[in-house]
Parts: C-alpha cells; sequence; structure tokens
C-alpha cells in the first residue's frame, strides 16, 4: 500500500486536551501542528506548548486574539499576526517563523496581501471535520466527515477540543489502516519536496501547488 501523506494543525490552543491529542497521536507515532493564540499563552497553559514541542510538533502562529482580520486596521493585522511569534519565541526559546493559520481562515484581499508582505505560510483546510469548532458538533460527525474526506497531501483544520479528540480515538486508527502517515506541516512540505511554498495563499492540499 502506497503511504498517503496528511497533516492536520489544531487551532485556537492552549486549551485543554491539547496534551491528551498530542498523547493520543504518539500512540501511532503521528504528529501535528497547533495553531496557537497569543492571547490565551501564560503561566497557566505555557506547559502545553512545551509538552507539544518536546514530542516533535510544531507550532504555527493563529493570531494574538482571534479578531476577524478583515474588519481591523492595517497595523492591527500586522501587530495580531507578528505578535505571537515573538511572545513564543521569547517565552520559550521556540520558533514558529512563518507560519500561521490566519483566525476564521479569513479570505479577505487586502489581509492576504498583508500576509504576502509578511511572508507567512498560510495553512488552509483541505478537508472537512465535521465543524468541530461548533460547540453542538459531534463525535460521530467529526469521525464520518473526516474519514470521507481524508486525502493525499492535505492539510486540515481541527481544534482542540473535547469533542475532537474523542473523536480522534476512531478516526487515528482507521487513517493508520488506510496507509495514511500524519505528520507535521513542515514535514509535510519536505516528504513532498515543496522547496518553493507559495506564501499570502490558503494551502489546503499541498498536492495543489
Ligand atoms: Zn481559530
Amino acid at each position: 500500500m502506497l503511504t498517503k501523506y496528511m497533516t492536520i494543525v489544531f487551532d485556537d490552543g492552549p486549551l485543554p486536551f491539547m496534551c491528551e491529542i498530542v498523547d493520543l497521536f504518539n500512540e501511532y507515532s503521528f504528529k501535528a501542528g497547533f495553531a496557537v493564540m497569543g492571547a490565551r499563552i501564560n503561566d497557566d497553559t505555557e506547559y502545553m506548548l512545551k509538552y507539544a514541542i518536546d514530542n516533535g510538533f510544531q507550532l504555527v502562529g493563529h493570531s494574538h486574539s482571534h479578531p476577524k482580520l478583515e474588519t481591523v486596521s492595517r497595523e492591527q493585522v500586522i501587530k495580531e499576526m507578528t505578535k505571537p511569534i515573538s511572545y513564543v519565541k521569547n517565552r520559550i526559546g521556540y520558533d514558529m517563523k512563518n507560519w500561521a493559520r490566519l483566525p476564521h481562515l479569513c479570505r479577505d484581499e487586502s489581509v492576504l496581501q498583508i500576509c504576502k508582505e509578511l511572508k507567512l505560510i498560510l495553512l488552509g483546510h483541505g478537508m472537512r471535520c465535521g465543524s468541530d469548532w461548533l460547540v453542538d458538533a459531534t463525535p460521530e460527525n467529526i469521525i464520518h466527515e473526516t474519514l470521507d474526506t481524508a486525502c493525499d497531501g492535505a492539510i486540515a483544520c481541527m481544534h482542540v477540543k473535547e469533542h475532537t479528540y474523542q473523536a480522534l480515538k476512531t478516526i487515528l486508527p482507521e487513517l493508520k489502516k488506510r496507509g495514511f502517515e500524519l505528520v507535521n506541516p513542515d514535514e509535510l512540505f519536505k516528504i513532498k519536496g515543496k522547496t518553493d511554498i507559495p506564501i499570502g495563499i490558503h494551502i489546503h492540499n499541498i498536492n495543489e501547488i
């Protein structure tokens, strides 16, 4: 069976269940990314970031406070997207570099232009994952949609939530069985030989760039 590679990037942490997700991925020798918000990083939550890094997971930026970027000023967009990078670097010495996922997966042209100027690699959403950000999302639907749309090269968008964690208990062994390897975003680009990564546009599936 030919190995298929994809990455899941979990948004909105650090939040409860982040470390549990890491542990679950470790059971299958899988990796993932976490798109973290600067405003959620403090003395009480910092250990979650360290736990992810120590286990070889990748952190990427997800803005400071999760605003709708199209509604704020240019200066504010720049601040929102760059602040978490220096914040994480100063606090725990980890460099998220130019990896990011925009809050609300913002598609506004002028915001994307600013992201291009900031040379941000924008991780998109190449699969449906049962709208797991909704409070009433169910593990059943998350499992169903994720397994239905999983494909080679996909960059999936999920969230650090309990129902997502519960769904992953079924999703991960099934993906393993189907010949998938789940890796960090940067590893996915390397494995696929993509060195010239486009900036300032959402990348949903790496086979499309
Ligand atoms: Zn988010």
